[in-house]
């Protein structure tokens, strides 16, 4: 089963959502409001195990700051690829401000800096604003996902 644990963005309830549903409502265990899962979801460092390590899906995720200009012009970047992807990959955004812990432990020294993980494994990372390196991750999590022939 491709299954993900995300944080609930309205009551903070971490859910275990499973993929292979098809693309019908998924709803909070909790508070039973729906989980949008056509756009990037904001993730911690406290959740980084649980949601990127642990995701039975390739999670590609955005190490950003709002100071940081560059990182404002990868959103619409990974804002496209959580929608084309919905269902075959997860967009996660953290906030390097509140990651100091986690960045230094995976060594990103700067921002933009986003990594592909598949299988708790990092698999490729872009730093700086590469619009076309970031595109190209993401379809090759989808090549290595569902391999063709
Ligand atoms: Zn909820």
């Amino acid at each position: 089963m491709k299954t993900v644990t995300l944080r609930c963005i309205f009551c903070l309830e971490p859910n275990p959502v499973n993929l292979n549903e098809g693309c019908d409502e998924r709803l909070c265990t909790k508070c039973s409001k729906p989980f949008l899962m056509d756009r990037p979801f904001r993730i911690n460092q406290e959740d980084f195990k649980m949601t990127v390590l642990d995701s039975k899906l390739p999670v590609l995720v955005d190490f950003y700051a709002d100071w940081c200009g560059p990182c404002k012009m990868v959103n619409p970047i990974i804002d496209d690829i959580a929608r084309l992807r919905q269902g075959e990959l997860i967009v996660g955004k953290i906030d390097a401000d509140r990651a100091q812990d986690l960045m230094l432990e995976i060594e990103v020294t700067s921002v933009p800096t986003l990594i592909l993980f598949m299988n708790g494994i990092e698999v490729s990372r872009s730093v700086g604003l590469e619009p076309q390196k970031i595109k190209e991750m993401a379809e090759s999590a989808i090549e290595k996902e569902f391999p063709h022939g």
